[in-house]
């Protein structure tokens, strides 16, 4: 059973019995105690399910606390709330529609299951609906931080980055904080996107803007290098690659497989330029991307590369990081087995490990807290 699921059922029940214990109290005073009784015991029994850990039967007993309390919003929102919790969306949807459909609802309440409503959707998986409904919610209450960082994350789910940095713009007014880095990851796609399209002079504007707000954007980074090689403006390029080395060095070496797309440039100038970075840094992740990039084509060049670099590997993910570039192809034993399925990647917030690098964590979402996976095997 999801922890997350009956944490969510037993706040409920237990907001529902506070509701249904100390209600508002209207006309006589004492209401019959037997009608009083009937609305709690369900709710009794629905607690003692939960406790029991069978959340189905919990669930019943809810809906028929809905029933005898027709009246009361709160009891319906935290029902929907449940559904959703279960994955049971469309029944959901179907509580926090009725509930926006009654007269008379308080503006506090309104704006409370259109928040609910948009969220169904949301984790529904029905991405522009959801987003419609916190558009409403937002026209009513511009400044509701929910809904604008759940309307961020679905346009940044949906990579229409332009939408997410007006969003953005919004919550760091709203917030009175600023999110600079973040925005520079979201012009930075946006510069990647254009360049893609061959829009380079806009791809260019773009990455900028992202160096101007983060100068260790390292998406940026590489779109700015990738224009001045494509150009040979090889005095921008080796200055953009400096100044990554500067302010990510834990990037930088992500610079090796775009330098080495430029052979002529790599040779002639790319390679020394490494070389003197490598001399001032000693940084492990360089030498270990530099040697693998290099010997996937040739691993002749690898070995004179090993032996120039002087590279030590000081742990055992270093070594067999080595030894899966000189691993016989013919015959890989077990570097190039464990080289294959080992996560290159880890986030700084979250802990998540993954082969290939993401600029946005898939799990916290959080933007460039990837980093390389450093270290002895645990
Ligand atoms: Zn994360």
């Amino acid at each position: 059973m999801n922890t997350l699921l009956l944490a969510i059922m037993a706040a409920a029940l237990v907001a529902l019995l506070v509701l249904l214990l100390f209600p508002r109290r209207h006309g006589e005073e004492g209401e019959a105690q037997a009608s009083e009784d009937a609305r709690v015991s369900p709710l009794l029994r629905g607690i003692n399910y939960l406790l029991s850990d069978q959340p189905d039967r919990a669930l019943q007993e809810m809906v028929q606390v809905a029933r005898l309390r027709s009246e009361a919003a709160d009891v319906y929102m935290a029902l929907g709330e449940m559904f959703r919790a279960r994955g049971e969306y469309g029944r959901a949807v179907r509580i926090h529609q009725n509930l926006l459909a009654r007269p008379g609802l308080s503006p506090e309440m309104k704006r409370a299951a259109q928040y609910a409503l948009a969220v169904d959707f949301q984790t529904g998986g029905l991405l522009d609906r959801a987003l419609k409904q916190y558009r409403k919610l937002l026209e009513l209450e511009p400044d509701h931080v929910p809904a604008l960082k759940a309307s961020l994350r679905i346009r940044e789910q949906s990579h229409e980055w332009l939408e997410a940095e007006a969003l953005l713009s919004r919550l760091e007014q709203v917030q009175n904080r600023s999110y600079h880095e973040h925005r520079a990851y979201l012009f930075a796609q946006m510069a990647e996107k254009c360049l893609r399209d061959g829009d380079d002079e806009q791809a260019g504007t773009y990455a900028r803007k992202a160096i101007e707000l983060a100068p260790g954007c390292a998406p940026a980074c590489f779109v700015l290098i990738e224009l001045a090689l494509r150009d040979g403006r090889w005095p921008d390029a080796e200055r953009m690659m400096r100044s990554l080395a500067e302010h990510n060095r834990e990037h930088f070496p992500l610079v090796v497989p775009l330098l080495l797309r430029f052979e002529q440039v790599y040779r002639d100038k790319g390679r020394a330029l490494l070389m003197e970075i490598w001399r001032d840094t000693h940084d492990e992740e360089l030498a270990l991307s530099w040697l693998e990039h290099v010997g996937a084509a040739d691993r002749q060049q690898a070995r004179a590369l090993l032996d120039e670099l002087g590279f030590k590997p000081a742990n055992l993910r270093a070594r067999l990081r080595v030894e899966a570039v000189f691993e016989d192809e013919r015959n890989p034993i077990f570097a190039r087995a464990w080289r294959r399925q080992v996560n290159n990647y880890i986030c700084e917030q979250c802990g998540v490990g993954v082969k290939e690098l993401r600029w946005q964590c898939p799990q916290c979402h959080a933007w460039g807290s990837m980093h390389p996976q450093k270290g002895d095997i645990a």
